[in-house]
């Protein structure tokens, strides 16, 4: 096992994974921007290291200063999280040069799952069916078109560096290909250093069903299930759930399956996520893998028992898995609701008022709440806007929702405007109730506008 991990986040997975290093005996290192100093790691990491100014390009992105801050505190290890240099494979590749065991799959898989174009070729070869469209990218606008003309329109064009719902755009008739084609390569370029697309048919109508995944370095492993993340506004995950309730036990077994042999024969290994287009005749199509920890890991880690977090460690430190697929029973259902600093009212607008006079966080049964804010703290303009997520488990679904509908009737943010209110409309809503539930739901069913 490690000595001590360095910490390289903010926000609640910072927090998240100083709980998992706690728990398993490993000290641990925060990292923090000038903006961050009040955080809560700061306050509870054994060290903590200011590693530069606000802007993320020259904190939590500054490598130079983060492998300066492992070097200075010793750490032999580095947990990157979400988002930021998670998906970095030469990040990775500097770490491994500088003795610091990075917490997540090897460079070399890192890079050929993170091209989401030739990801899909690697998946294919394993057998998992793929959405209609390119598995190159289309390098000239004349490819473009051929290829969207024998699709049919509408398509979708996206970033094969791409993430976090940025780098995508739908083409709906020919007319818009080429103004759109341009944009979205230079949109990659500016957010990715990479302007390279590739295409897609565009399916209008499904849910987004992602499989949880857990791989050794020794070529074994399982998957916690699935989870729905339907519930989505301009690609951004908002509300997700475990299990899907749209899957018999068939198809599950054979989307869970698929997705673990896919992973290994790619050589994957640490935790990871597997990405679906379920449509609604029960079809599934592989839509990228993400090799890192999701925002949405504890709904898993509530119906399955396991801590995704410690696991990572564990495996990053040469452990074998230590759970066999039959070892894993999984129970009962949970929700995960992003609480974002934003008006849902207008827009989901960032709240720039920043400071968060009081804020009481739900308790009582199957009730959890990952978080780094508290009565007090501002939150900082400079990140993303995510500032807890809560996240209830129980026996069933039906449960579940009233489980969550009253933790946000606990819940009490004052001085921003928060998600909350939206969360609360959602689950009282008959149609989400019913889980009649798919990635257009925002638009169909709460009056919200698409783009
Ligand atoms: P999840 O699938 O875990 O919900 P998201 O796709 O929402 O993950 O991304 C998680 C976080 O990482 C978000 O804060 C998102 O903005 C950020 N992110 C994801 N991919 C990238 C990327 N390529 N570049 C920058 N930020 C990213
Ligand atoms: P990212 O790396 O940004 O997470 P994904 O490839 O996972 O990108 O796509 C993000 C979201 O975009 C999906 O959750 C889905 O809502 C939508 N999307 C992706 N591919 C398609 C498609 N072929 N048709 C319709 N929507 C899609
Ligand atoms: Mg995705």
């Amino acid at each position: 096992m490690f000595n001590k991990v360095l910490i390289a986040n903010r926000g609640e997975i910072a927090v998240r994974i100083w709980r998992a290093c706690q728990e398993l005996g490993v000290k641990s290192v925060a990292v923090y921007s000038k903006a961050d100093a009040g955080s809560r790691v700061v306050q509870l990491a054994d060290e903590a290291i200011c590693i530069g100014p606000a802007p993320a390009g020259r904190s939590y992105l500054n490598v130079p200063a983060l492998i300066e801050a492992a070097h200075m505190t010793g750490a032999d290890a580095l947990h990157p999280g979400y988002g930021f240099l998670s998906e970095e494979p030469d990040f990775a590749e500097i770490c491994a040069e500088n003795n610091i065991t990075f917490i997540g799959p090897s460079p070399d898989v890192m890079a050929r799952v993170g091209d989401k174009a030739l990801a899909k070729r690697v998946m294919k070869e394993s057998g998992l069916p793929l959405v209609p469209g390119t598995e190159d990218t289309v390098d000239s606008l004349d490819d473009a078109d051929d290829i969207a003309q024998q699709l049919g329109f509408p398509i979708i064009l996206k970033a094969v560096a791409g993430g976090g719902g940025r780098g995508i755009a739908v083409v709906h008739n020919r007319d818009d290909l080429p103004r759109i084609y341009a944009s979205t390569r230079a949109t990659a370029q500016q957010l990715f250093k990479d302007s390279r697309v590739y295409l897609e048919k565009f399916i209008p109508i499904f849910r987004h069903t992602e499989v949880q995944i857990l791989c050794d370095n020794y070529g074994h492993g399982i998957h916690l299930g699935e989870r729905d993340c339907s519930v989505q506004r301009r690609r951004q995950k908002l509300i997700e759930e475990a299990p899907s309730i749209h899957l018999s036990p068939e198809q599950r077994a054979k989307m869970c399956d698929t997705a673990v042999a896919g992973a290994l024969a790619a050589g994957y290994s640490s935790a990871g996520t597997v990405e679906f287009i379920l449509d609604p005749n029960g079809n599934f199509y592989f839509m990228e893998i993400n090799a890192r920890i999701q925002v949405e890991h504890p709904v898993s880690e509530m119906i399955s028992g396991v801590d995704l977090i410690k696991e990572q460690i564990r495996l990053a430190s040469g452990q074998p898995l230590r759970y066999t697929q039959p070892d894993i029973q999984l129970r009962g259902h949970a929700f995960e609701c992003r609480i974002n600093a934003e008006d849902p009212d207008r827009d989901f607008e960032p709240d720039k008022r920043g400071k968060i006079e009081i804020f009481t966080p739900p308790l009582g049964p199957g009730t959890r709440v990952d978080t780094y804010v508290y009565s007090g703290w501002t939150v900082p303009p400079f990140y993303d806007s995510l500032v807890a997520k809560i996240i209830v488990w129980a026996e069933d679904r039906p449960s579940a929702l009233d489980r969550m509908l009253r933790a946000l009737n606990e819940t009490t943010v004052e001085g921003i405007s928060t998600t909350v209110p939206f969360h609360r409309r959602v689950f009282s809503h008959p149609e989400f109730r019913q889980g009649n539930v798919f990635t257009d739901f925002l638009v169909r069913h709460m009056n919200m506008a698409s783009g």
